[in-house]
């Protein structure tokens, strides 16, 4: 987990038990997490920009820090922007979302602020958080204020029907499995965001230059659950779960995408959601994965 990729840290294994959280009561049945920030504090803000026609959920923000009004506001507009953005790439509408969909935003102008906030002590620069729809983000007001990556995991969330799962510490509400989840956050902030994920290169470009270690992956087996993924390094496995879901994309399209992303699950095993994969794409993994390859590597 190289430090400088800002990504989600989903599921880190850090921070408080779960019994320990019961104990103190910080923990709701059903496994959710306690909130370490007030409702109250969260402050209805507009976006200043008109976010056209598309369909956008209303955002609300926390900002723990010394941020200028105008900061504030761009950073505001920025989210807006992108969560507009990547509802409509997500076919996200409002005839599809729930009726009351709000996210909620907590930015901090230190890393240890956020990571202190977060409910799973992520020391990564923003994680998303699928128990309240929250998202907890570290920015300077120097920065770039966009960052659609953890927009896109909420709003992908709205999907289908959540289900429950304990990930070492942590129990949360899920959609998919963290392979899945990752690919689309990266596809996305590659064809609907044109962001690369590091170092100036696009996602096929990385999986070339990890070829060798890529090659070690000859089924989903290997990765399509949580702990089979952690298995990889980061820089290896993120640009393969982001270049293979942007392949399922162009070749089947969003809608079954959307099919293998509502019905895989942490909680089935490797080959069950690999038995979902290939009834959905009325295809083998094989030769998902062959003709991946070919695309990817026979240029
Ligand atoms: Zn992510």
């Amino acid at each position: 987990m190289a430090p400088s990729f800002e990504r989600s840290e989903t599921f880190e294994k850090t921070g408080e038990s779960i019994e320990k959280k019961k104990k103190r009561g910080g923990i709701e049945q059903g496994g959710r997490i306690d909130r370490h920030e007030p409702t109250s504090g969260f402050a209805k803000l507009a976006p200043s920009i008109k976010i056209s026609k598309k369909y956008c959920p209303q955002i609300l923000f926390i900002f723990r820090g010394v941020y200028s009004p105008e900061a504030q506001q761009l950073f505001i507009d920025a989210q807006y922007t992108d969560a507009a953005d990547a509802c409509e790439c997500l076919g996200v509408t409002a005839h599809t979302a729930p009726k009351d969909l709000k996210l909620f935003v907590l930015v901090f102008d230190s890393q240890e602020k956020k990571k202190s906030a977060d409910p799973f002590h992520a020391g990564s620069r923003a994680s998303a958080r699928f128990n309240e729809m929250e998202l907890y983000r570290y920015w300077r007001a120097d920065e770039d204020p966009h960052f659609p990556h953890e927009l896109t995991h909420l709003i992908a969330h709205v999907w289908g029907e959540s289900y429950s799962w304990v990930a070492g510490q942590h129990a949360t509400l899920m959609m998919s499995t963290s392979f899945f989840q990752e690919g689309l956050a990266l596809a996305v902030d590659e064809f609907c965001f044109k962001r690369q994920w590091v170092r100036g290169k696009f996602l096929d470009e990385l999986c070339r230059e990890y070829a060798a270690d890529l090659a070690a992956i000859h089924s989903l087996e290997q990765c399509v659950n949580f702990d089979g993924m952690n298995t990889f390094q980061d820089t290896v496995i993120m640009p393969f779960a982001g270049s293979f879901v942007k392949f399922l994309i162009q070749e089947f399209g969003m809608d079954t995408f959307k099919n293998i992303y509502t019905h895989t699950q942490e909680i089935l095993s490797p080959w069950e959601n690999i038995a979902e994969v290939e009834k959905i794409c009325g295809m083998s993994e094989k030769e998902l994965l062959r003709r991946w390859r070919e695309k990817i590597f026979i240029v």
